[in-house]
Parts: C-alpha cells; structure tokens; sequence
C-alpha cells in the first residue's frame, strides 16, 4: 500500500475544534439519517392514501372512477400541503412503487441507511424489472447504495437491472428514440431554455465538445467573469445558429471523445452484452459496434474473471496504455462522490514521485483541480492499494474506501452473471475492449 504525506499548517484543527467537528459531523448525518426515515413514513401515508383511492373506485368497478378516486384524492392532499395537485399525484405514485414493490428499499429509507435520492434512483432504474427479478436487483444495488452517491449509483443501478433481465437494448432504444426532440420553454426576463433530448452518445459527445472549447475560451481570456456554464451556453447558441463557433481560436480544431467499453463478443457479433458509455451506463450495442468501425484508436482492457478489477491492457506503449487505463479504471476524478470525469482531472502520483513514488498504475490516480489541491494544501491523505482502491482519511480521522466506479459496476453484475465466456488466443477470458472514439461531433 502506498501513501502520501501532508505537512501540516497553522490551520488544522485544535484539539477543541476537532472534537466539536467531529460532533458537529455525527449531527449532521443523524439529521440526514432522521430525514430518510420520514421520508419513507411520507411515502408510507401516501401510499395508503392511494390504497384508500383505490378501495372507493373498486367499488363503482369503473375505469374512469378509479381515475378520478385517485386525482380527488391528490387535490385533498395537495391543499393541505400547497403544493401543486399533478406534483401530489406523481409522489403519491411513487410512493405506491416504493412502498409495494420495493420493500427492501424501503426498509432501507426507514433505517436512514440510504436517502430519498438513492431510493429514486433505484426505483427508477429497476421500474421494469419483474417481482423475482427486483428482490435479487434490490438485495444487490443497496449494498451499493449504503457507500455511494446517489448519482454514481445511477449508472451501476442501470447496468445491473440491464443485466438482470436483458431487454434488448436495442428494442428498447428503437422506442425511445420516439422521444427524442427539443423543446423551447420560455423563462422569466428575457430567458429561455433549449431542451434537446437525443441518444445518449450524441448528448454527451456534445456536452463534452462545448466544455472543451469553453475551456479554450476561459483560459485565453484573463480576467474572464463569465463562468464556464456561461461560456457553454453562449458556444452552444453560437454553434446552432451560425453553424461555427464566433469566438476564440482553434476552436474548430476540438473534438468530441467519448468513451465506450464493448464487451469483445458483443463486437465480434458473438453475443449483444451491453457497451457501456462512461460515465452514463449501458447503450444499444448496435450503436456501439458502429462506433467502433469508426474509433481511430483502440485499447485493450482486460479484467480479472472474478472480481471484475481492472488488470492490465497492451504494454507495447506503456505511457499512453497507461493514460488509457487510467481513464477507463477512475472514469471520474477518485474523491469520493465526485463526478468530474477523468478526461478533465489531472494524473495525480499517490506518493509523489520527488518522494520516491513509481509512475505505475497503483500509484497514479485521477484527481480534479479542487481535490487535486485539497491533497496537497489540506491534512486530507489518501493510500492506494494494489487494485486501485483508494482509501481516503479525513482530517477528523475517518475512514472513506473509494473503488473505481467499472470496478463497482463489474463486481456488482459479477454477483448475477456467469464468468464471461472465453474466446480465442486474441480475447482472454474477461477482456473487455475499451474504444476510446475521437471525431468531429455529427452536427
Ligand atoms: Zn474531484
């Protein structure tokens, strides 16, 4: 295990201060703690609101009854509360979900052990999945639940009810490109909001393309005030309306990336396992094998059959294999609960290299800028253990483990998969190719 120091300055807590932080943190996770429980007793009464609904309409025994029972219902709530009536009947549906249909995830609320956003996350993600289906999705997704954020547990959530029951992806993507368009919502003083919802790859691709030339655009101009939000949505409105973007230089030169892992038998047209696209969660792989025919570069990832680690890829050109890696191992800066992909966070040595740290894998890690300076200019220390999990310790002394996000997804889908099947000399068992795609945004 490797480690970093941190020399210690004037600011580190006092003996006083470090006991009444400490307290202060045990308060302010017993109030979260006390929220979710009321949380699930909200969804509970709601719930047994609807039971009532339904009890008054199953007694006219018709359709539109039960339509109305349920909506009258809402209202009388939503005066009591002020709140909107439609918003009083999507809680009162989710609450029905919640309550009949994912009872372990409901206990879990009822225990404060995860928050209202996890349990959403996990309804939504296992929405579709049926009864035996759900339990064993549930009994999985909640271990994860209880050490991640809700949003790095959307990916792993979907990935794995993708994995329980396989819907064909592709079906399923048929359908809901039905959905796709873009909406114009006028706001307050002169605003407005563009809404574009379109296959997952090509929104990524063109969130990641405007965030690198906003990048370009704030670093050229000193003193800039605008924000790199602002700069986004000015580059944004600047593309769709003159085709080019207006300002800065070498803008046109940038070029989307976006990284996806293909199972090798899905690429070779032997099985359609999911690809994943990083940082969203599983896509058609359809869509995926197209990509590949057009990735101008490829790594080779291969991963340990049990645990689903990351091992290794092609050694032949080490220092960008082992970029390559990094990229597709953290998938987000390595601070727990960050979400700043690992293409815009630096490549940190876990001990510094002046203090005798190697350039490997297991002492290199991504990091961005905030937590990247919060090692170094803060008590907080990290160690880094041979397979890439990182523990973290606070300045009060505790303990955050933090594995990357493919390592979670991979052991929790090892937990209700088969070992991969093996495929010839130029396939291990296990590996998984990692397509790195760099080329112009289609549009
Ligand atoms: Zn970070």
């Amino acid at each position: 295990m490797t480690t970093q120091g941190f020399s210690s300055g004037s600011w580190v807590p006092t003996t006083e201060e470090h006991s009444r932080a400490s307290a202060l943190v045990e308060a302010y996770a017993e109030v979260q703690g006390q929220m979710a429980r009321l949380q699930a007793e909200s969804a509970l009464i709601l719930a047994e609101l609807a039971g009532i609904a339904k009890a008054q309409s199953a007694r006219s025994g018709s359709t539109s009854d039960h339509k109305f029972a349920f909506r009258s219902m809402a209202a009388e709530v939503a005066s009591v509360v002020r709140v909107p009536d439609a918003t009083v009947r999507v809680r009162m549906c989710d609450a029905v979900t919640l309550v009949s249909e994912f009872p372990a995830t409901f206990a879990a609320l009822g225990e404060g052990r995860v928050s209202d956003a996890h349990a959403r996350v996990i309804t939504a993600a296992g929405a579709r999945l049926d009864e035996g289906a759900r339990t064993e999705y549930e009994g999985i997704v909640l271990a994860r639940a209880e050490n991640t954020t809700a949003a790095a547990l959307r990916p792993i959530a979907k990935a794995l009810a993708e994995r329980i029951d396989p819907l064909p992806l592709t079906a399923r993507h048929e359908r809901a490109m039905d959905a796709r368009g873009v909406w114009l919502t006028p706001l307050e003083d002169g605003m407005g909001e563009l809404r574009i919802v379109a296959p997952a790859v090509l929104v990524f691709g063109a969130h990641d393309r405007l965030t690198q030339m906003a990048r370009v655009i704030k670093r050229a101009a000193d003193g800039q005030e605008r924000t790199m939000d602002h700069i986004r949505a000015d580059v944004a409105t600047d593309l769709i309306l003159t085709g080019a973007p207006t300002s800065g230089d070498g803008l046109d030169a940038i070029r989307a990336a976006v990284q996806v892992s293909i199972p090798a038998d899905t690429l070779l047209g032997l099985g359609d396992d999911s690809a994943l696209l990083a940082g969203y969660g599983p896509i058609d792989p359809d869509a995926a094998r197209r990509l590949a025919t057009r990735a101008p570069t490829w790594v080779r990832l291969f991963t340990d059959p049990d645990t689903g680690c990351l091992r290794t890829v092609d050694t032949h050109t080490p220092t960008a294999s082992q970029r390559r890696f990094l990229v597709a191992r953290d998938e987000h800066c390595r601070f727990p609960g960050c979400r700043q992909p690992a293409r815009r966070s630096d490549l940190d040595h876990t001990v510094a290299h002046a203090e005798r740290g190697r350039t490997t894998v297991t002492n290199l890690a991504h990091l961005c800028e905030t937590h990247h300076m919060l090692k170094h200019h803060s008590p907080w220390r990290m160690h880094q253990g041979e397979d890439g999990v990182i523990e973290w310790i606070s300045p009060l002394g505790r303990t955050y483990t933090h594995a990357a996000t493919p390592v979670v997804r991979f052991q929790a889908l090892a937990q209700v998969i088969a070992p991969v099947v093996a495929l010839e000399d130029v396939m291990p068992a296990g590996a998984v190719l990692d397509l790195v795609v760099a080329e112009p945004a289609p549009f």
